[in-house]
């Protein structure tokens, strides 16, 4: 019989933080904390593989589960000395979400499950506070109603706005158990009006209806959402956590709180968190009530605090990372909730990694692991100038770093909307729930007036590295009038503002911003990366100032300099335009000598630029109707230029059409039919290169042909190449080193490799070119339709942003291999996107490539992703030889 059910805290802990795939997160946690001794209420996890077989078997339960959440619940009652059910003093529980990894507010959580109408009366009697008792029954019944029953939470708030109108109180607290009761009254009225039938006075059956409403909170459409921005496989399913209840509300030495070992926000080793005195854990992530500073607890619950900051010290030693957690305080009685590794700002995280190293909790190694190589993005992007003039509306909660400006947006659907037409927008709210989250991804930033460091729009926005204020109080939202209310100013949507979650200003208009500060943290790490890290990591730019970002963000070299990006320029295109037209081979060779000393220029520059390293340079690739004109004013004045009439441009336009471009003549192509295109280019490189060497500067070319799909192909431009650059190098009397290789972008090319690598130095895998063959997804096209492929999870993710590894990552692989078998010492790289994407660098370094390629601002990232998966698979590999032996 498969175990579903695991128990922990009590006498016995069945789980441990190693089981995160089974239990889920929290449930591994929970367990892991009462295996340490520290104070876990006692409960209970249901499995993820429940919640898969849940699914799987069309949401329905094996006969066994009732047993053994029966001999849990035991379990906990014991543990407590209360039974569920129980009239005079019963057992209460909360019923809570938890998968693999945290969706912070992605599913819902039911508390204080157990009351009834007579179980209430015991609770009222046992503490001897019935508004207590009352208030704990009405929350209840309005999480239930909600989470379980389908009522909109907003009918249960009418309810509390109207009884606190008409008795003219100002908050809840003032509601007493009388108040209360006539509420709950009302509370089960409406549910049996909505939900169609009455509020469950069963404590099992209401238990099975919360697990349930987990289980099916998997699937609702902001757990989805999350999931697909996050990459959570659908498959991983949720755990379901049933734990006895502890409260924060039975009085002022009660209270509930959320904290983090260190600050999240800078990483500096504070204890840092907010609690409320007298408050269930809903009450501080809600932001209804304004928590206070964790340290004033050393003045309100002095012994609580210290207890505290031990149990602080023991999870940070434990677990060697900062953590975040849940805690409650009943009756002068601290409880823990919740741990798990706390979400943090990328500065944070580069700098509790350093500090945990110096600290001699964690190697160099450790610490590259713990910084997840996306988020180094947040710091590599614009800060505001600090002399730039600021019309600052008001001030919130630096909750998330980095500036950001854009028009003003009300709602998360036009975020999205307006997101999709590339405009900038800041979302505005009250605050933020986790129905917003489409609108807080598409958004450059994230403001709301409400809610403190803690709050679901803090802690999302840090996760997904947008700037973010929050509780920017002094701020009013009317999303009824589409109004933002500043002092005297009404600020309207579509008005541009500007954030900077670094100091929690919200100015008016655009503030200029200057280049990122990187800190000392991100040098320490970059160089324990790089010491990591066995590919190197090189760079697609092709101008001189991408080549000056690339070189600071240690790009080691140039894996793809795109040349057709430097026949645009305005003084070229006509030259280009006459080579394309020209109907004979002295014709185009008289063209391409107008655009041979730009060309030469523009190496030039480049190679001194990267004086000793490689740089990988393609000769011509996109299809030739990408260079000509298509407007009737461009047509008209190209025949003009020309001297022609427009009617032969027109025909010769549409001889040259071609109906699938992206497969037709391009690349290589070219080079056939044209070769004097390609000699040009060569010629153009090598005598660049000859005229930087004379300067002393270390120059290494790499002539790279596209679109080779054949080692005909190969052998003719590796003959052309040579005959070209042989005779300069003669000329010039110089020695030369340069290398002539391939790009692999066709199928064709993997399968043939071995042939192909007799001509070719080296291999560069265009993975872009590659994924569109392989798959036959048109690059310029699928972008309609493949969104939907990874909706319904056809495809994981994208397969233009990471590689399709089964199926193009197998012809990566077998080209490797066919490729090093005919000349061991190949070259190999790639310089498709998928070279700035963490996952697919962890491919290819199991494949055994040299480098990997990427866009300037990515080289970081590439650099320490190329570290986690050096890392990794050494440790793959220590672990088997130890098992081999
Ligand atoms: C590729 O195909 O992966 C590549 C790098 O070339 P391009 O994107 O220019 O076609
Ligand atoms: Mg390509």
């Amino acid at each position: 019989m498969t175990q579903f059910v695991y128990v922990f805290g009590g006498d016995k802990t069945e789980g441990s933080a190693a089981q995160k795939n089974l239990l889920g997160g929290k449930g591994a946690n929970l367990a892991e904390m009462a295996s340490l001794g520290l104070p876990v209420p006692a409960g209970f996890t249901i499995s993820t593989d429940m919640c898969t077989t849940y699914y799987d078997n069309g949401k329905t339960y094996p006969k066994t589960l009732d047993a053994e959440v029966k001999k849990a619940l035991k379990h906990i009652e014991s543990a407590v000395g209360k039974s569920f059910g129980d009239d005079n003093d019963p057992l209460l529980v909360s019923v809570r979400s938890g998968a693999r990894v945290s969706m912070p507010g992605m599913m819902d959580t039911v508390l204080n499950l157990g009351l009834n109408d007579k179980t209430v009366e015991g609770l009222a009697k046992k503490s001897g506070d019935a508004r207590f008792a009352y208030d704990s029954y009405r929350r209840f019944i309005q999480m239930y109603g909600d989470v379980v029953m389908g009522v909109d939470h907003y009918e249960f708030e009418d309810v509390l706005d109207t009884h606190k109108r008409n008795k003219q109180l100002k908050n809840d607290t003032q509601i007493d158990a009388t108040g209360w009761k006539k509420i709950i009254t009302d509370y089960k009225e409406i549910i049996t009006r909505f939900a169609g039938h009455p509020f469950p006075q069963d404590p099992h059956e209401q238990l099975w209806g919360a697990i349930s409403a987990v289980f099916n909170s998997w699937e609702i459409p902001r757990a989805v959402t999350y999931r697909k921005i996050n990459d959570i496989p659908s498959g991983w399913g949720t755990a379901v956590n049933v734990q006895a209840m502890v409260f924060g509300n039975m009085g002022s030495d009660c209270a509930t709180g959320v904290a983090f070992t260190r600050d999240p926000s800078t990483g500096e080793n504070v204890f840092y968190g907010e609690y409320l005195i007298n408050a269930q854990g809903e009450d501080v992530v809600a932001g209804i009530r304004t928590p206070l500073p964790i340290v004033e607890m050393k003045k309100t619950m002095p012994a609580v605090y210290d207890e505290l900051l031990a149990v602080r010290e023991k999870l940070e030693s434990h677990y060697c990372d900062m953590q975040d957690i849940e805690f409650t305080v009943q009756q002068n009685k601290l409880y823990m909730l919740q741990t798990r590794s706390g979400k943090r700002s990328a500065a944070a995280a580069l700098k509790i990694a350093v500090d945990l190293v110096k600290e001699k909790r964690i190697t160099q190694d450790e610490a590259l692991m713990l910084v997840s190589p996306e988020s180094l993005d947040q710091l590599l992007h614009p800060t505001l100038d600090p002399k730039a003039t600021k019309n600052v509306l008001g001030t919130g909660l630096p909750a998330s770093p980095g500036a950001a400006t854009g028009q003003v947006c009300f709602s998360p659907d036009e975020a999205e909307e307006l997101s999709k037409k590339d405009i900038d927008v800041i979302l505005c709210r009250t605050e933020t729930s986790p129905e917003d989250i489409h609108g807080m991804h598409a958004a450059k930033g994230i403001l709301t007036t409400r809610g403190g460091m803690t709050s679901h729009a803090a802690v999302v926005a840090r996760g997904m590295g947008r700037p973010c204020v929050a509780g920017a109080g002094t701020l009013a939202i009317n999303d009824r009038d589409g109004v933002m209310i500043a002092g005297d100013k009404r600020i309207s949507a579509g008005e541009i503002i500007t954030l900077d979650g670094s100091t929690g200003e919200v100015m008016l208009g655009q503030v200029a911003t200057q280049k990122p500060n990187l800190s000392g943290d991100f040098e320490t790490i970059m160089a324990w990366a790089d010491k990591a890290r066995r590919m190197n990591v090189r760079t697609n730019a092709d101008t001189p100032e991408d080549v000056a970002t690339a070189l600071g963000f240690g790009a080691e070299g140039i894996g793809l300099c795109r040349t057709e990006h430097m026949f645009f320029d305005a003084d070229r295109i006509q030259a280009v335009r006459e080579m394309i037209f020209a109907n004979s081979t002295d014709g185009r060779r008289k063209a391409l000598a107008k655009i041979e000393p730009y060309q030469v220029n523009d190496f030039k520059a480049i190679f001194k630029g990267m004086d000793g390293l490689p740089v990988t340079v393609r000769l011509l690739d996109p299809p030739l109707h990408e260079f000509l004109p298509h407007k009737t004013e461009d047509v008209k004045l190209f025949a003009d230029n020309m001297n022609l009439n427009i009617e032969s441009v027109r025909s010769r336009l549409a001889q040259l059409h071609e109906s699938n471009p992206m497969l037709g003549h391009r690349g290589c192509r070219l080079g056939i039919t044209y070769p004097e295109i390609y000699e040009m280019q060569v010629r153009a490189i090598i005598m660049a290169a000859l005229d930087v060497q004379k300067t002393g500067t270390d120059v290494r070319p790499e002539i790279m042909i596209p679109l080779i799909s054949s080692k005909n192909e190969m052998t003719f431009f590796k003959d052309m190449s040579h005959r070209v650059a042989k005779e300069l190098i003669k000329q010039s009397g110089q020695k030369l080193n340069y290398m002539v290789g391939t790009m692999i972008e066709l199928p064709r090319a993997a399968l043939r490799a071995n042939h192909i690598a007799e001509d070719a130095e080296f291999f560069s895998f265009g993975t872009n070119d590659l994924t569109q063959t392989t798959l036959g997804l048109s690059r310029d096209d699928a972008g309609h339709f493949l969104p939907e492929y990874v909706n319904k999870g056809i495809y994981p993710r994208d397969p233009f942003v990471s590689l399709d590894i089964d199926g193009v990552g197998q012809l990566v692989d077998m080209a490797v291999q066919k490729g090093r078998a005919t000349r061991p010492d190949i070259k190999l790289g790639i310089c498709g996107e998928h070279g700035g994407d963490p996952s697919s660098i962890m491919f290819f370094d199991s494949v055994g490539l040299d480098y990997v390629s990427c866009s300037p601002y990515r080289v970081p990232i590439a650099r320490l992703a190329a570290a986690q998966a050096s890392i990794t698979h050494n440790k793959e590999k220590i672990t088997k030889l130890k098992k081999d032996a």
